[in-house]
């Protein structure tokens, strides 16, 4: 079966830039240091802040050189830029007042790495700590080899913000669920990564916590990256990834209320309870549309002509009153959208009911502040597309062909420099 969402799929993987959906288990990192201390893993303790203020008490608190790192969902923050000062998302500061600076620059900003949305994500959370020195950058992760169908270890010398580039340098050791961190498997791990007894001792037991951890949370991955060791000789995780199967949801039901959706998660998920299909894409042409056929060739005409689509908005079989108005809700809070496309195919509803639908929900969402181009197809549509006619509604124009209307919205709209 076709669904819509799998157009939706479809349409983003062929039209770039991407975004990705994944839909595994995402921990910030206050939560994800809060699972590693709770199975007794090194982690410098933490403070989460949400204003410069804090961020300067924190920091006068810790009362030495800190880290400053942006929470959001994605990987790749040392590398990323700011929509503020082009700086990244992972900052060392010397004193409260460069703290407080800092975060003037990361809070309410964007943050764009390799993993985010071109436009980046927006930055409302900080999490600071004491800075480590470090001596050097380990990579351990567990995870499961489907070839294999095993667990396997992959361990690196060469850990840190480079380990994409360094995976030639990866040790991978498959070991048993139940054997567990074995002699053999110290000695190797020894011998290539060149520790001395202690560290190796160390290590040890922090891959026993590792593996209890996996095991116990149903874990697909774990990764530290990077695992360091001080300059004083202790090794401390500085950050982690997780990845659980989505079937153990429900016997890990604690570990998934922790779970942080993004804020375009979030709205999809509460539009989806409205029986509204919504997808932000990257452009800045809104698009409401009834059925995934319809909304598939609105944004590749739209595409055709040199615009860029915003969304996708279905707002599904009836096109009532009630779903229109909230569908221009969402496209009014979206700061990028320019302009507005509605596409509707009357079938079952008549067109003259949907234009009375549009017209009053417009009116009842304060009107429209950018051009609105209405394109209406099926029974009545020349007395709907007449009704917004004479609506005496700012910006809005009525196109009763739809290729016609796509150009008329793409021409309309301002275009983004
Ligand atoms: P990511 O870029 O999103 O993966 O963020 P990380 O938390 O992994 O931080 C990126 C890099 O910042 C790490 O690989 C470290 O090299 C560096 N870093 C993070 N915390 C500290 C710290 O306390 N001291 C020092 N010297 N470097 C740090
Ligand atoms: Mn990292």
């Amino acid at each position: 079966m076709i669904t819509w969402r799998s157009i939706a799929r479809t349409f983003q993987r062929h039209h770039a830039p991407f975004r990705a959906q994944v839909r595994q288990l995402s921990l910030l990192e206050q939560h994800s240091h809060k699972l590693l201390q709770e199975f007794k893993l090194p982690v410098p303790p933490g403070f989460l802040v949400t204003t410069p203020e804090q961020a300067k008490q924190v920091v006068s608190v810790i009362n030495g050189p800190s880290v400053i790192k942006a929470q959001v969902l994605a990987g790749g923050r040392g590398k990323g830029r700011f929509s503020s000062d082009g700086q990244s998302g992972v900052r060392r500061v010397e004193s409260p007042n460069e703290a407080f600076r800092n975060a003037t620059n990361m809070l309410g900003y964007y943050l764009t790495t390799a993993q985010t949305p071109q436009d980046g994500l927006k930055v409302d959370k900080l999490y600071i700590y004491k800075a480590v020195s470090i001596a050097q950058e380990f990579y351990f992760a567990m995870t499961f080899d489907r070839q294999h169908t095993a667990p396997v270890l992959l361990i690196s010398s060469s850990g840190g913000t480079n380990i994409e580039s360094n995976v030639d340098k990866l040790h991978k050791l498959y070991f048993g669920l139940s054997t567990g961190i074995t002699d053999e498997i110290d000695a190797y791990i020894q011998a290539e990564l060149g520790l001395s007894d202690s560290e190796m001792k160390d290590i040890h037991q922090i891959l026993v916590q590792m593996l209890k951890l996996f095991k116990e949370k149903d874990a697909t991955l774990l990764e530290l990256n990077p695992l360091v060791r001080s300059e004083e000789g202790e090794f401390v995780c500085l950050d982690a990834k997780f990845g659980f199967d989505n079937t153990a949801r429900y016997r890990q039901e604690e570990l998934f209320g922790l779970e942080e959706r993004s804020p375009e998660q979030e709205e999809e998920r509460r539009l989806a309870e409205l029986g509204l299909n919504y997808v932000r894409l990257e452009g800045n042409i809104g698009n409401i549309v009834n059925g995934a056929g319809l909304a598939m060739a609105t944004n590749d005409l739209i595409s055709l002509y040199g615009g860029k689509s915003a969304n996708f908005l279905d707002v599904g079989g009836t096109t009532t009153k009630q779903a229109l108005s909230k569908a221009f809700g969402i496209l009014k809070k979206d700061e990028r959208v320019k302009g507005i496309l509605i596409n509707i195919y009357g079938g079952i509803v008549r067109c003259d009911m949907i234009a009375e639908a549009i017209v009053s929900a417009a009116a009842e969402t304060g009107g429209f502040k950018c051009p609105v181009v209405v394109r209406l197809q099926g029974t009545n549509s020349e007395k709907g597309l007449k009704l917004i006619k004479q609506s005496g509604l700012d910006n809005l124009v009525v196109e009763p062909e739809f290729e016609k209307a796509a150009q008329r919205i793409v021409k309309e709209t301002p275009s983004v420099e």
